[in-house]
């Protein structure tokens, strides 16, 4: 029997992207709004006051941040909970199909398989707890936005500039220059630095996978599984690759277990221990691997040969691109979102169109999925 491999992203795309998409239209506002601002202020229109700008300026990001406070614990709350429902759903269902040909042991199993257990919606409430907090504080930073543009607009030539240009072309570069990857500033555990959008993205997509394996494993645990297997799926990690196939239990060492389904023993190696594995780097932060449950006599230990892990690995590296030509194509739709005048609305809206003319070929070429939602900006009507 082969375990059926589960796509983890899929399974909680539809839980992180209303999170997501709340994000990226207040970062499309607030640069929308702000622009509107700037435009008025350096074209001389009903902004005159660098004071009245700058108060302005503070008014929009403000308002924005503040709706995104009314709003960051209903959606993380949505997306850890969605992804601990579908956590339990797939244990449920790979213990079902790893015995779809021993009925009677299934029904064993399963009798007593319903919602998501207590202690999957616990670990939820509490990963929910912990994005809603990375969430807050990305709004800190989007109110300090406003000082940011404002400073913008009324950056003074440096001197010796090759352009030359009044301060005018000044402002309008450093306005392009603060808003060409959207709002950034956004810093992980690790120091790195992300631009909103995908640091919102990563949080909730981290969230997601958090909420959805603890609740996975905690049902194959009350449906009576020990022994684990890890499936060949997804990027061969360094972490990870060397756990798929083998056995993972609560103590490292040979053990004698009834069979799953037939009278007699089996002898079960078992590896490492769930502990180990993650001490030692499964299941990191972006992981796609799942634990597979581990039916002594039954279940075939899967491992890939060379040449597949060097397809997975080919085959990450083109949807790297792909995320890369998204990216892009996102920041030429926000670029036309700040442009201060219709040349530049222009200009970045033809750019849009060719990334996503260039998408929709690599697409066709590698027959990877494209996700609209990573190019798109107006989310919600998708
Ligand atoms: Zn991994």
């Amino acid at each position: 029997m082969a375990p059926e491999p589960l796509d983890l992203p899929s399974a909680v795309e539809s839980s992180t992207a209303r999170l997501v998409s709340s994000y990226a239209e207040a970062e499309q506002r607030l640069i929308a709004g702000s622009a509107v601002l700037i435009a008025e202020y350096l074209n001389g229109g009903s902004v005159q006051d660098g004071m009245v700008l700058q108060q302005a300026l503070r008014l929009v990001a403000r308002r924005i941040a503040s709706g995104l406070t009314g709003q960051a614990g209903g959606l993380a709350r949505d997306v850890a909970l969605e992804a601990a429902r579908v956590g339990n759903l797939a244990a449920i269902r790979e213990v079902t199909d790893a015995l779809r040909d021993y009925p009677r042991v299934r029904e064993v199993y399963t009798r007593n398989a319903g919602a998501t257990t207590p202690h999957g919606l616990r670990a939820a409430a509490h990963i929910a707890a912990d994005l809603t907090d990375r969430l807050n504080a990305t709004h800190y930073r989007i109110t300090r936005f406003a000082d940011d543009a404002y400073r913008a607009a009324t950056a003074t030539a440096g001197i010796g500039q090759v352009t030359g240009g009044t301060p005018q072309l000044a402002q309008r570069e450093a306005w392009r220059k603060l808003t060409e990857n959207g709002v950034t500033g956004f810093r992980d555990a690790a120091g790195r630095e992300w631009e909103l959008s995908a640091y919102v993205e990563m949080a909730a997509r981290t969230t997601a996978i958090r909420a959805f394996n603890a609740s996975h494993q905690d049902r194959m645990t009350a449906l009576g599984i020990r022994y684990w297997t890890v499936g060949p799926t997804g990027f061969p990690c360094t972490f990870c690759l060397p756990w798929e196939g083998a056995i993972l239990g609560t103590a490292t060492g040979t053990f004698t277990e009834p069979h799953a389904v037939e009278d007699g023993t089996v002898a079960v190696k078992v590896d490492g221990t769930l502990e180990q594995a993650r001490a030692e780097g499964f299941q990191h932060p972006n992981c796609k691997h799942t634990l597979i449950a581990y039916f002594p006599g039954v279940t075939t230990l899967k491992t890939r040969t060379p040449e597949e892990v060097a397809e997975a690995t080919e085959r990450f590296k083109e949807t790297q691109r792909l995320r890369g030509m998204e990216r892009a194509a996102r920041r030429a739709k926000l670029a036309e979102q700040a442009a201060l005048t219709d040349t530049d609305k222009a200009l970045a809206r033809r750019r849009a169109r060719e990334l996503q003319a260039r998408i929709r070929d690599y697409t066709a070429e590698t027959g990877l999925n494209r996700r609209p939602r990573r190019e798109q900006l107006n989310l919600a009507n998708k």
